[in-house]
């Protein structure tokens, strides 16, 4: 069986999960969830971040452990995970004892290759990154993500010797050309690479909210080493080889881009040094601006998801952020735009073609939903949309296949309204519009079905089918003429009730 593996991030429990989580987590969702439809064995993983410097000082203003802390934020990402319908089947927390284990391991393998080494670091360090700059890098003496005044430090670390990995890098990137998408991401981490890579930090002796290093326990692990670690450690990396070998590499790292450095540059590196192989892709999303602006809390633009879902439904907010923005690019949130891709594409489109082919049907066809025909002008139509629609999904282009979806959906009302079915006799005619129509809605609802999961099979239901659309499979199950009719079409409330702003 064909496995398929894909990652989020681990989000950090400084702060509540925001539309920025969301985003990367659907699109991962809805991929694993095309790939599932696949009949691929599927794997996703999501998980938390929860030691370092940040959360040590969130607990101490909170007046609580931080483990303490962690517990009380973990389960926030959990449920609103659970409620946006996301299907992961891992859930890894970086204080869970199986990722202490792998990390360790990770710690001792690149220890031992002599690619960590102690050394007296000074420099600028960004306390929100928690990451060291070196002057160029900075903008005005500040963070070039968060624009604020960096710390000088000096202290004892430990170094991962980074700047070896150059040319191995670029070795490994040559031979593997699409390993990151969209591609104008890898020529960003090529670049990257080029322009010289410098040791980093893997250590902390002033922190003691992290995990130890094996052969010097008064340090602990710099919190992005121990955090991308969670990519091996969840699936048996220090506690099961076995079940490791079998799951690794990961087949895509779903990530926003801001942390590319951290993960097409600095993972690779720690992988190859250890003796790992790299993960086989990268997906690279870009920022969801809110209006105009990236969200943070410094400005308070930040979009909780779960506010949003009250407006247009799970499947209403799901649907927006995979189609609205093309995955890689910034995309532009706003409640306006939201609302006008809600109603244009749900409720005029997809919601009106399932209520008029079941008031059609209840009308002229007795309420029993007629067979589809041979030769319908939708057929071809039917396949173009299947065949773009996974084209599009495996390049994990999810706005392109929603786009190719929805062409299927625009063609049947278009059929609907050249044909005026509901201005017809009942006989053979209106039946054999309607079994177009009714064949047409089947396989848009599994096409749909990764992004829209619960609206699809509730229209699954109401055009008289039975069975779960997770069961069938795209091609064999997306193929014209599987609409037998003979079962009750269900008109219902409306599925995309039309919003005014
Ligand atoms: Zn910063």
């Amino acid at each position: 069986m064909t496995k398929f593996s894909a990652t989020t991030p681990i989000y950090y429990v400084n702060a509540k999960p925001h539309l920025g989580h969301a985003y990367t987590t659907i699109v991962a969702d809805a991929v694993s969830r095309w790939h599932r439809l696949l009949g691929e064995d599927v794997h996703l993983l999501t998980g938390t971040d929860e030691h370092g410097l940040k959360i040590q000082q969130a607990a101490d203003s909170a007046g609580v452990s931080p483990k303490e802390f962690a517990d009380s934020i973990a389960p926030l990402f959990a449920q609103a995970w659970e409620r946006l319908n996301i299907t992961h089947d891992d859930f890894i927390r970086t204080t869970e004892p199986r990722h202490a284990a792998g990390v360790k391991k990770l710690l001792q393998a690149c220890y031992d290759a002599g690619d960590i080494e102690a050394d007296m670091y000074r420099g600028q360090y960004c306390v929100a990154c928690e990451a060291y700059f070196i002057e160029e890098e900075l903008i005005d003496g500040k963070c070039p993500i968060h624009m604020k005044e960096t710390t000088y430090v000096e202290e004892e670390n430990y170094f991962f010797r980074l700047s070896r990995f150059e040319d191995r890098l670029l070795k490994w990137y040559e031979d593997h050309p699409n390993a990151i998408t969209p591609g104008f991401r890898m020529n960003e981490v090529i670049g990257f690479i080029k322009g010289g890579l410098h040791d980093f930090s893997v250590s902390r002796k002033t922190l003691t909210w992290g995990i130890p290093l094996p052969w010097d326990p008064s340090h602990v692990a710099y919190v992005w080493f121990d955090a991308l670690a969670n990519y091996i450690t969840a699936v048996g990396y220090g506690t099961d080889d076995k079940a490791f070998a079998e799951n690794w590499p990961v087949d895509y790292h779903f990530i926003g881009k801001d942390i590319i450095r951290f993960h097409c540059v600095y993972w690779p590196a720690m992988l190859m040094s250890a003796g790992i192989e790299p993960p086989k892709g990268w997906a690279v999303g870009g920022w969801l601006l809110v209006d105009g602006e990236k969200m943070s809390k410094t400005t308070g633009n930040v979009v909780n998801p779960l506010d949003l879902i009250d407006v247009v439904g799970v499947d209403g907010f799901r649907y927006y952020v995979l189609a609205e923005t093309t995955y890689g690019n910034d995309g532009d949130f706003s409640d306006e735009g939201l609302i006008k891709r809600f109603n244009s594409d749900l409720a005029n489109n997809l919601g009106n073609l399932a209520a008029r082919v079941a008031t059609v049907v209840e009308k002229k066809c007795g309420g029993i939903g007629p067979a589809s025909s041979a030769n319908s002008p939708l057929a071809a139509i039917a396949a173009t949309a299947v065949a773009e629609t996974a084209q599009a999904w495996a390049t994990v282009q999810p706005s392109k296949a929603l786009e190719a979806t929805w062409k299927l959906i625009s063609a049947t009302n278009s059929y609907l309204e050249d044909n005026e079915p509901w201005k017809m006799e009942p006989g053979d005619a209106v039946n054999t519009v309607m079994g177009d129509a009714l064949e047409a809605l089947r396989i848009v609802t599994i096409l749909a079905n990764p992004a829209l999961p619960t609206t699809t099979q509730e229209i699954w239901n109401r055009i008289g089918l039975t069975g779960n659309i997770t069961d069938l499979r795209i091609h064999a199950d997306t193929k014209w003429g599987q609409y037998t009719g003979g079962t009750t079409v269900v008109k219902g409330q409306p599925l995309f009730p039309r919003l005014t702003v």
